[in-house]
């Protein structure tokens, strides 16, 4: 591994060593009511922080063991997300509420941050590294912007690795936020954002929906190519509302959409034989837009294998219109529907391929979040071996307590990838960094 190293798939808080985060609340006032009420709920178990934290030393696996999400952990979205708000609870964002606001300690937590990553990048050879940030619905539009333009300037002091930051937009209504993407990125410190990003919950939240955001994103690209910024979605991590045809087709549908790259999209190439026997279920809404989907691509999917019978889609179509929104559909998978939902992969597989959508591929993150049981049954060969333009992150490295050279050494001896191949996923990251995809005017 002789060449330049970039980790595209970062968040800027998770990416925080438990010693940093140590360092950084140490001595502070913190309210940790809302962060133990949350643990108590996913793990069953209550924990005094307050007491925790004075007992630990910054380097005690004690601490690391409260801080990190670790493989004793792994299982769902919602135990990763009570230890996430370990960070928000204690970070000194969670005091501004947009009156009496403590921004210097803001500045000087943001400042320390951005520089402590920047050094371990370094001391880890990553040369380049995107880091995405999700404020909370409490911060108000002015208040993220004052943020995310200090976080820009920390990263344009830092000279021995490069660091980018993608701001996270929410899923529910991207609007507000994307108009402080571009106040950022018209500023003297908009350089540094090179991208925006969904994350978070997806539940609830279809693609299509983000297609008028992502539109407008290409657009203002075409206007200003010296600040073009790229579109990072997350999808098909967690998809446990809805069948497996519809996690497929949501990271087709994010792709078309407008999306640079995909976060994780583990739905487009699980073995779906590991569900056989199982029974899922989803709303007619989203019954109805797969089969709306399934009339749009009948063509392609037919020759993939699919069967698509257009009369019976239109007659379940007129009776899924006449269900309460509140029914819910089951789907149980025998052998033949495992088969099918398998060529469905293989249609959307393609159909990223022939877009050149890039996926984010976060081994780690995907064990232990994802609720894969055997790192064989990652996808990362069968995207590889159709030809799909993928990167290897490493997502939440400080939760996870990996780097992304762990992460790389992981898809050799642990997913099976070969040294060529891995020497391949890191040249595609350099290639396929956001400032490039975008066609930022200026950048090599
Ligand atoms: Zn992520």
């Amino acid at each position: 591994m002789s060449e330049s190293l970039a980790d595209l798939h970062l968040h800027l808080y998770g990416a925080i060593p438990a010693s940093l985060w140590h360092d950084l609340i140490a001595g502070r006032d913190i309210n940790w009511h809302d962060y133990e009420r949350a643990f108590a709920a996913a793990y069953g178990r209550h924990v005094d922080m307050a007491g925790v934290l004075g007992q630990c030393d910054r380097n005690s696996s004690q601490w690391r063991r409260h801080f990190e999400f670790g493989s004793d952990d792994a299982g769902n979205f919602d135990r990763f997300q009570a230890k996430f708000n370990l960070l928000i609870s204690s970070s000194a964002l969670a005091g501004l509420d947009g009156s009496a606001s403590p921004w210097r300690a803001v500045e000087l937590e943001l400042d320390r941050v951005v520089d402590g990553l920047a050094h371990q990048q370094r001391r880890h050879g990553v040369d380049y590294a995107e880091y995405r940030m999700m404020f909370g619905p409490r911060h108000s539009p002015a208040t993220v912007e004052r943020a995310a333009r200090r976080i820009c300037y920390a990263m344009g002091q830092q000279s021995a690795t490069t660091m980018r930051l993608a701001l996270s937009l929410p899923r529910a209504d991207p609007w507000p936020m994307w108009g402080v993407v571009q106040a950022v990125l018209a500023s003297d410190v908009g350089s540094s954002l090179t991208a925006i990003d969904f994350c978070g919950t997806e539940e609830g939240f279809p693609p299509q929906a983000l297609a008028g955001v992502l539109a407008d994103v290409h657009r203002f690209n075409a206007r200003h190519p010296d600040r073009a910024i790229a579109t990072l979605v997350h999808v098909g991590e967690s998809y446990r509302d809805k069948t497996l045809e519809s996690a497929v087709r949501w990271v087709h549908q994010a792709a078309v959409g407008g999306a640079h790259r995909l976060g994780h999209a583990l739905a487009l190439g699980i073995d779906p034989q590991r569900h056989r026997d199982q029974t899922r279920h989803e709303s007619p809404a989203e019954r109805l837009d797969q089969i709306a989907y399934d009339l749009e691509h009948a063509v392609e999917l037919r020759r993939f294998g699919v069967r698509v019978d257009i009369d019976e889609l239109g007659r379940e179509r007129l009776q899924r219109q006449a269900q309460s929104p509140r029914q819910s559909i089951a789907v149980h998978y025998d052998q033949d529907r495992v088969d099918q939902v398998r060529r469905r992969q293989e249609f959307a597989i393609h159909a990223l391929r022939d877009r050149g959508t890039i996926i984010e591929v976060c081994p780690t993150s995907n064990y232990r979040i994802a609720g894969l049981t055997h790192w064989p049954q990652h996808p990362l060969p069968r995207f590889l071996a159709a030809g799909l333009r993928v990167v290897v992150g490493s997502d939440d490295p400080g939760l996870l307590g990996t780097s992304l050279r762990q992460e790389l050494s992981l898809v050799g001896s642990e997913i099976g990838v070969t040294a060529t191949q891995c020497d391949a996923l890191v040249a595609q990251a350099w290639a396929a960094r956001s400032e490039c995809l975008a066609g930022r005017r200026g950048v090599g």
